[in-house]
């Protein structure tokens, strides 16, 4: 008899969150997908709103909610600079309070929670590769703390539930992921080019395109997402998930013209503050502990995700927010 849960997935409508959604609505799962669609839109979870085991909570997380689930996924926040840089105070309290919002019912329903934090805990990183225990670099007052120290406050508030109130908690720091489902106009760095180079247009490089990323295929992630939910009991995290392959913005740029066979040509753009220079994860703990390593290599990654804006019918997409670099600013 398998084992099934009722699951809340918050910003489930998102990028990852619908992947994640699928995937456990798949197993059988009662899922509960709660979503404000801040950066997202129901097209990404239309297809499973006939499934008997799904359930749709358009709710903001800032704001509290009481469910009697067995296990919370926190993804609920902006991920891309663009957005959670659009109102700054709104991405800090959607982390902070959506943690102590969904810790606090944890707390009452006994559920596990997973907490989605992200490598920019370690800000413009000192240390390469990043491992767990580097205490990161972050500028508390630059233009991401909204999102890093919002984060990095997340998962002080997880280790404290967990102290204080036994709350049983899984901490993950995400590195870059990429895929099918990102908002054609989410900003990022993987959507950004494969557009430009579907359309033709120049392909925007911020800075001189010497700063590295590691991309990981989001079907690698959720399954290290759900391996550290169903993880040994005494493993709270952090645990880094990420691809280990690292590659410079320039290199991805040029990769995405080759993979698309697009006309497009390289241009550069002023680099955003606090950029990070070099970001990769090791990733030997997340391969002890929970016995996972992405699978899926850059150039698999990327072809299914050209495919996937390629089939695309931007009519039915609106820009969640305005582009700072779109706009000059
Ligand atoms: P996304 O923007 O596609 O998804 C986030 C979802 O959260 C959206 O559906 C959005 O509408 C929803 N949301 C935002 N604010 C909310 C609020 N106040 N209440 C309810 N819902 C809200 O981004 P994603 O890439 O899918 O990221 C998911 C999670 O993973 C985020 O917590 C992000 O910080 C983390 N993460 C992602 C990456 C990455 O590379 N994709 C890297 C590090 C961490
Ligand atoms: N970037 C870029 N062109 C774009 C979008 C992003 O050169 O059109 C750069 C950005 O400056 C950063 C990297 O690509 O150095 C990754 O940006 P992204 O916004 O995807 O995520 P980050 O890792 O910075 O949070």
């Amino acid at each position: 008899m398998p084992n099934l849960k009722r699951i809340l997935v918050t910003g489930g409508a998102g990028f990852i969150g619908s992947h994640l959604c699928e995937r456990l609505v798949g197993e059988g799962h009662d899922v509960i997908c709660l979503d404000n669609f801040f950066t997202s839109q129901k097209s990404n979870i239309a297809h499973l709103l006939t499934e008997p085991n799904f359930e749709l909570i358009r709710h903001d997380i800032t704001t509290p909610i009481w469910l009697e689930v067995d296990e919370v996924y926190n993804l609920a926040c902006p991920a891309s600079p663009v957005h959670y840089q659009y109102n700054p105070i709104k991405t800090i309290k959607t982390s902070v309070l959506g943690a102590i919002h969904v810790l606090g019912m944890a707390k009452r329903t006994n559920a596990k929670v997973l907490q989605a934090s992200t490598s920019e805990v370690y800000g413009d990183p000192e240390v390469h590769p990043q491992t767990e225990d580097y205490r990161g670099n972050v500028n508390p007052i630059g233009i991401r703390a909204c999102y890093d120290e919002g984060k990095r406050c997340a998962e002080t508030i997880c280790f404290d539930y967990h102290r204080s109130n036994g709350v049983d908690v899984r901490v993950v720091r995400i590195f870059n992921t990429y895929g099918p489902n990102m908002h054609p106009y989410d900003g990022r760095v993987v959507s950004n080019f494969i557009m430009q180079a579907l359309a033709g247009k120049d392909i925007t490089i911020y800075g001189d395109g010497s700063q590295t990323r590691s991309f990981c295929y989001v079907d690698d992630l959720v399954e290290g997402l759900v391996r550290m939910m169903n993880g040994p009991a005494d493993f709270v995290g952090p645990v880094n998930l990420g691809n280990p392959g690292e590659f410079t913005i320039r290199e991805l740029a040029e990769q995405v013209i080759d993979l698309t066979d697009s006309s497009s040509r390289l241009t550069t753009m002023p680099l955003p503050d606090d950029d990070p220079t070099r970001r990769c994860p090791d990733i030997n703990l997340a391969s002890q502990k929970l016995g996972w390593a992405p699978k899926v290599p850059l150039e698999q990654g990327l072809k299914h995700t050209i495919a996937y804006f390629r089939d695309l019918d931007l009519s039915r997409f609106r820009a969640p927010t305005p582009n700072v670099h779109d706009s000059g600013a």
